[in-house]
């Protein structure tokens, strides 16, 4: 099992976990076979994520609004404000 595989956001186990295409948004969707469901790995996923939560940071600091951030990065509105929030609560 690779390090990178994420871990069910259902059932918590990461036995059962298969690539399952990428959402609108640009994230990429899992399956899993032990509670079949399917999860994104949003903000949380590092690589890409990390680098849209590097700019949300630096154009708050600008003073961007949340639409400015979105229109700004190609980002959608739910997944700014979700980065957002998590900014918010690491102050
Ligand atoms: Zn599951």
């Amino acid at each position: 099992m690779k390090k990178d595989v994420p871990i069910c956001h259902h059932c918590n186990q990461s036995g059962g976990i298969k690539k399952y295409g990428i959402t609108q948004s640009g994230h990429q969707r899992y399956f899993c076979r032990l509670c079949k469901r399917t999860f994104q790995t949003g903000y949380f996923y590092k690589g890409r994520e990390q680098y849209i939560a590097a700019q949300i940071e630096r154009l708050l600091s600008n003073s961007f609004t949340p639409e400015q951030i979105s229109a700004e990065i190609q980002v959608d509105l739910d997944t700014v404000e979700q980065h957002i929030k998590i900014l918010i609560s690491k102050r």
